[in-house]
């Protein structure tokens, strides 16, 4: 097995270069950037079904499906046909029109507590939106998140965030304002015991509990039982709303997210929901919604200023009311088959070279901690061997495989991950484990 992490791909070496002259790191978005597990990253030219084509014309099998949109598969026809339908009318009105209807329509028949929803651009806006919903709603300011839960890059939520800050092994941002962190208390994800001893001493200043609806963001880490149930009884009890966060799951996990599987608890369902990912079908396209009379605190309704120039843009709900159409019953089969076959192959392969590892669910969605025993926090995810997710991750890629350059991260399929997909990732796999198990040398 070759130790070479990027000689392959000339044309993106280049331009990966000229992006540093322009663009801080050459990215647009830090994970991209694979400092996490080094190489240089492929720059792509194109993608269809299951596959990614990059710049130098090699292809790979997707299984980032850009962090969840493409749960449909690259340029599926359906929605490339809304897509250019939606186009052809015009780009953009600043007024209102019929798809951010048939958008918010299909999103609250999908998820049963939601009632209203809002448009907006982007996860980051909706949880950013859903906190100052929160705050102008019970006019409290304390917000509680966990460790290791990534809600976008908003001030008052980077404290201890996943994703992008796991990856980097940030602690935190720098430009994030004492007073926005202040506000922000940061429990272990997972830990009643916590939750109950900070509602005890600050119930009646907490506004909000905010949540990834199964935790994505540092590998996947579902809510333990019961622990769902804590957080509604608890902000309830204390006049707290309770956020959950589906930008990741929403959509993915069931035709519901996240609360299709789980379902309200004994003292009822959240209050507020935020979605991304999904049901921008690829585009600029995500949403806050909950309870109507929550909801009616938004201006114009109410006092909560919350607007945006592009949101509900006509072409981005056309690409999310195609992908949810045909997100159905079948399709949400196919991922939990292919999700399995693919999980059970790795660990297979990495059993037989003996590498720690451990598979986590949340519906389809998985991920693989190189480490023993269960992940219930961020802490149990931080404990784990990077270094052979990083040689695991470039023999995969050598192999034309592209797996999330993280081990903090989830791995996404889609309807289009076919038969000659799969067949190219099960025979990548006993190779990269091998590589996994076998320390690079030291020079
Ligand atoms: C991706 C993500 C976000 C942020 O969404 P962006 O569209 O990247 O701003 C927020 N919350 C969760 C749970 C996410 O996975």
């Amino acid at each position: 097995m070759s130790t070479a992490t990027n000689g392959t791909s000339p044309r993106s070496a280049s331009l990966l270069e000229r992006a540093r002259t322009v663009t801080p790191g050459g990215v647009n978005s830090p994970v991209r950037a694979f400092r996490a597990v080094g190489g240089t990253p492929r720059f792509m030219a194109s993608a269809s079904g299951p596959w990614l084509t990059d710049v130098d014309g090699r292809r790979y099998v997707d299984l980032i499906c850009s962090w969840g949109p493409m749960i449909l598969g690259h340029a599926h026809p359906a929605v490339l046909e809304a897509v250019k339908d939606a186009a052809a009318q015009g780009f953009s009105f600043g007024t209102p029109s019929e798809n951010e209807v048939l958008l918010a329509e299909e999103i609250v028949a999908r998820v049963e507590p939601v009632e209203q929803v809002r448009l907006v651009s982007s996860g980051t806006e909706a949880t950013m939106s859903a906190i100052r919903l929160a705050r102008g709603f019970t006019g409290r300011t304390l917000i509680v998140k966990f460790a290791g839960c990534y809600h976008g890059h908003v001030d008052s939520l980077l404290a201890a965030a996943g994703s992008g800050v796991a990856t980097l092994a940030l602690p935190d941002s720098a430009g994030v304002p004492a007073d926005a962190a202040a506000g922000t208390i940061v429990l272990p994800y997972n830990d009643i015991a916590a939750l109950e001893a900070v509602f005890a001493e600050r119930g009646d200043e907490i506004a909000a509990v905010i949540t990834e609806a199964a935790a994505g963001n540092m590998g996947v880490v579902p809510p333990a039982p019961g622990f769902t149930a804590a957080m509604r009884s608890l902000t309830r009890r204390h006049g707290a709303l309770f956020i959950s966060d589906e930008v990741m799951t929403g959509f993915r996990c069931s035709p519901a997210g996240w609360f299709g599987l789980e379902g309200p608890t004994a003292d009822g369902a959240p209050d507020l929901f935020t979605f991304g990912k999904v049901m921008g079908g690829g585009f600029p396209a995500a949403a806050f919604g909950g309870r109507a009379d929550i909801m009616a605190r938004l201006a114009p309704e109410g006092p909560v200023y919350q607007a945006g120039t592009l949101s509900g843009n006509p072409v981005a709900t056309a690409a999310g009311l195609a992908t949810l159409r045909h997100c159905t019953d079948e399709v949400y089969a196919h991922l939990d088959v292919v999700a399995r076959e693919i999980a059970d192959a790795a660990s297979a392969a990495l059993s037989a070279e003996s590498v720690p590892h451990r598979v986590q669910w949340a519906g389809s969605m998985f991920s693989i901690f190189f480490r023993e025993g269960e992940v219930r926090n961020y802490a149990d995810a931080g404990d784990q061997d990077t270094a052979a997710f990083g040689r695991f991750f470039h023999a995969m890629l050598e192999q034309c495989v592209h797996l999330p350059p993280s081990a903090f991260e989830a791995w996404f399929v889609g309807a289009g991950h076919d038969r000659e997909a799969l067949d190219t990732v099960l025979a990548a796999l006993p190779a990269a484990a091998r590589a996994a198990a076998t320390p690079a040398p030291t020079t």
